[in-house]
């Protein structure tokens, strides 16, 4: 279609959007339609228009109509995402969740809450937390991202060491497929096994299959009580060596951070903490929770296995305020590498967790091949580091080292036995390296279960998929 057949097409769809769905839903203005123009990726793309839709029929209404005038929708829950995920793509409209973001019940004699897709990840917790539970998932953007936002991505925090992944906490969802069709999947028990999972299958999905509308979660009870180890190190290989420690005893800690000599050096130049040793070339944080007694005893074995060689320093805290002060380095790291260049391409590889040491060695090689300012941090007990390379997106010399360097860093990752993401997802930014993890015929099947789902690819197109060949 040329451009002013898919304007009129879309201002045919557009009204016709209107009359179902009712005034002050759809907007075309500038200021809208820029403001929800990208997401966390530096990329930007203005979409025809936003909707907001209310309820389940809404998203139906909207979908049928997005199908018959072939209209691509790109759903949007808060836009935290960063590879792209919710990116418009041109001539698209943007479904916003925001307005669905209600707690449809809460059912804590079950643990389980219904909630809506638009309802902020951190208030579902608070709520959950308000009778004695808690929804364990904890990405770093809970009190702002939306609770669909993170089924799409299968989103992850550092606790979910201990507690697990987005999937894990999702028993049941409601949703509208592409072809327009209304799913309900899963249920409201802890046990089921009708059918395929195809819950499983939608959460990591990113919006490419069908939108989500509502979400049936699994609660726990939340720990009474929680106390934090900090450990710094001589340098990363000694750290990784404590990581496989920690991770070959019996004691699963609710947490295990890992943080590099670069990011070390960061949270320095920043100035964001006082009594960082100055030998120090990478940092473990370790955390266990639940009742008191039971944490003295992880702490013990904890703090144990995190004796060894290269250790500078071991500190623990038991209060809420000796515990914010131990994770001001980890909470400061973001803004402190900001100040390192103006662009952070941003990883997030995993591998199991006894060749994290690998990993971390071959990052330190890369960055000196390649002459890069590599940043290296994350979730050390599921082997999940954020690769950060610092770069100048105008000197083009030093983004074409980048591109190198990010072919090899995956290259190795897979050579250990890994994957390309544990957390972040593929969205548009990581879409051709697809390839590199998922042999030719497991792909042909998923772009056979896409076009089952979406005949019409009509959500989220540019995602995901690598382009065909
Ligand atoms: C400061 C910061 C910290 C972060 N920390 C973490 C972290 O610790 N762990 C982690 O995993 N991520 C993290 N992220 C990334 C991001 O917050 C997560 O990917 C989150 O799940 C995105 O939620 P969102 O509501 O912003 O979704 P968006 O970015 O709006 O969308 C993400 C994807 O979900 C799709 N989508 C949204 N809603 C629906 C729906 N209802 N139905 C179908 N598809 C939908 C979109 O199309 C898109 O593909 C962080 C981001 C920031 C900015």
């Amino acid at each position: 279609m040329i451009k002013s057949e898919i304007r009129r097409s879309f201002q045919s769809a557009a009204q016709i959007i209107e009359q179902l769905l009712g005034p002050e839903r759809l907007f075309v203005d500038p200021v809208t339609v820029e403001t929800y123009a990208a997401d966390e990726t530096p990329q930007h793309c203005v979409p025809a228009g936003v909707v907001f839709p209310y309820s389940h029929e809404d998203v139906m209404n909207l979908v049928r109509v997005a199908n018959e005038y072939k209209l691509p929708l790109v759903a949007r829950g808060a836009g935290s995402g960063n590879v792209g995920g919710a990116l418009p793509v041109p001539g698209a409209l943007v479904v916003s969740f925001e307005c669905m973001n209600r707690i449809l019940e809460f059912d804590a004699d079950n643990r389980v809450m219904v909630v809506q897709s638009g309802a902020i990840t951190g208030e579902i917790d608070a709520r959950a937390r308000s009778r004695g539970l808690f929804y364990p998932p904890d990405p770093g953007s809970a009190a702002f991202c939306r609770i669909g936002g993170n089924i799409a991505m299968n989103a992850a925090g550092p606790h979910s060491l201990k507690y697990g992944v987005t999937r894990d906490y999702v028993l049941g969802l409601r949703a509208v497929a592409g072809d327009g069709k209304s799913l309900r999947t899963g249920c409201r028990t802890s046990k089921g096994v009708v059918g395929y999972d195809l819950t499983r299958l939608l959460v990591g999905s990113e919006g490419t299959l069908a939108l989500v509308t509502e979400a049936t979660l699994r609660l726990l009870p939340a720990p009474t009580t929680s106390a934090t180890l900090q450990a710094c190190y001589r340098n990363s290989a000694d750290a990784c060596a404590a990581v496989s420690r920690v991770m070959t005893q019996p004691v699963i800690p609710s947490v295990l951070e890992f943080l590099d000599g670069a990011a070390l050096n960061a949270i320095r130049e920043a100035g964001a903490v006082e009594d960082l040793s100055a030998e120090a070339g990478a940092m473990l944080i370790a955390e266990a929770d639940g009742e008191p007694a039971e944490v003295a005893r992880q702490l013990r074995a904890l703090a144990a296995a995190l004796r060894g060689p290269g250790l500078l320093q071991l500190k623990q805290a038991d209060t809420p305020e000796a515990i914010a002060a131990l994770w001001t380095a980890r909470r400061s790291l973001s803004h402190a590498v900001k100040r390192l260049a103006p662009l952070k391409i941003n990883e997030d590889v995993v591998v199991p967790v006894s060749r994290l040491a690998a990993l971390v060695a071959r990052v330190e090689a890369l960055a000196k091949t390649y002459r890069l300012i590599i940043v290296a941090f994350g979730h050390a007990g599921n082997g999940n580091l954020h690769v950060n390379l610092m770069v100048h997106p105008d000197d083009l010399r030093e983004m074409m080292r980048a591109q190198l360097c990010l072919r090899e860093l995956f290259a190795t990752v897979l050579a250990l036995g890994g994957t390309l993401s544990g957390e972040h997802g593929i969205g548009s930014e990581k879409r051709q390296f697809v390839p590199l993890e998922i042999p030719g015929e497991t792909l042909a099947l998923m772009r056979a279960i896409k076009q089952q789902f979406d005949p019409n690819g009509i959500l989220n197109p540019g995602k995901l998929f690598p382009d065909p060949l």
